[in-house]
């Protein structure tokens, strides 16, 4: 697997492998790799033959306090992960390559960034919305994947790609999700045994909501189950997340809630 540094390197690589016909695939990842982000790949793989995942943990999408100095870095081993699953190569790009000296510039989507992770971390969106922007433009791949598990970044991105006329197809991968049903996340290392069992209540009370029966019942259960904090547990449109009006037809359930010190969200589609 070849490890690409610079983004002269990465334009160069893919140059290469589209002049001898190569669809890319490009799998955005903060690194602490576990098999969720193996998933993207081998569906990177699947739709495109070259898949190029990369690692970047990008400061700009942590607000003050929280976990950037302490989540979780093991470079060796994620690039051990990404060779086994047969990922061609990995993008390393340095921080001063990517934020250099006067950078000056935040991608924002309005809207759909400023309501549920986007009230609770009003800084994060335009940080993912910048450094995907950013990697999409030096990558320039044909397929970009993103994961279920953060639905509202997938759908950030599908609409800032769509408004800016990026050339590049998001393609959303269902939530990977341990023997408990609890979704896997780099920040799970943070849950002591005790934690971990409050932590996998999380998606059956997600599968236990339905439309029309309240979310107030759900924070209920939340609370009976351990959780600490709720910041959100709330059915939405699945493409607006706005509160589903008469007329919708796909609904999704989403939460992000607190254990401790650490965040877990997750969300599930609704079905009547
Ligand atoms: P992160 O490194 O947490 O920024 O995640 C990188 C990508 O992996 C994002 O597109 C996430 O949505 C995706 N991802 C994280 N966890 C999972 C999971 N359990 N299943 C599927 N995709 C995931």
């Amino acid at each position: 697997m070849e490890q690409i540094k610079t983004i002269r390197s990465l334009r160069a690589y893919v140059t290469e492998k589209r002049r001898t016909g190569s669809k890319i695939a490009f799998v955005p990842t903060m690194g602490a790799l576990h098999e969720g982000h193996l998933e993207l790949v081998r569906q990177g793989l699947k739709q495109a033959g070259i898949c190029i995942p990369y690692i970047f943990l990008n400061p700009k999408q942590f607000g003050d306090g929280e976990d950037l100095d302490s989540y979780p870095k093991t470079l060796e081993t994620d690039l051990d992960k990404l060779e086994k699953t047969g990922a061609q190569a990995v993008y390393v790009p340095s921080a001063a390559d990517i934020y250099p000296p006067g950078f000056s510039t935040t991608v924002s989507v309005k809207g759909i960034s400023e309501i549920l992770e986007g009230a609770h971390r009003p800084h994060f969106f335009d940080g993912v919305a910048t450094i995907v922007t950013k990697m999409l433009l030096q990558c320039l791949p044909d397929i970009a994947l993103f994961g279920e598990k953060d639905y509202q970044q997938l759908l950030v991105i599908q609409k800032l790609v769509t408004d800016l006329n990026i050339p590049v197809q998001i393609t959303g991968v269902p939530t990977v999700r341990d023997e408990n049903g609890l979704a896997l996340s780099s920040r799970n290392t943070y849950l002591s045994e005790a934690e971990y069992g409050i932590a996998i209540q999380l998606n059956k009370i997600l599968a236990g909501m339905k439309p029309g029966n309240d979310a107030h019942a759900a924070h209920e259960k939340l609370k009976a189950a351990g959780f600490d904090k709720i910041d959100y547990c709330t059915i939405c449109d699945a493409h607006t997340l706005l509160p589903p009006e008469e007329n919708t037809q796909e609904k999704r359930a989403l939460a992000a809630v607190w254990i401790g010190k650490t965040r877990l969200i997750d969300n599930l589609p609704v079905s009547e």
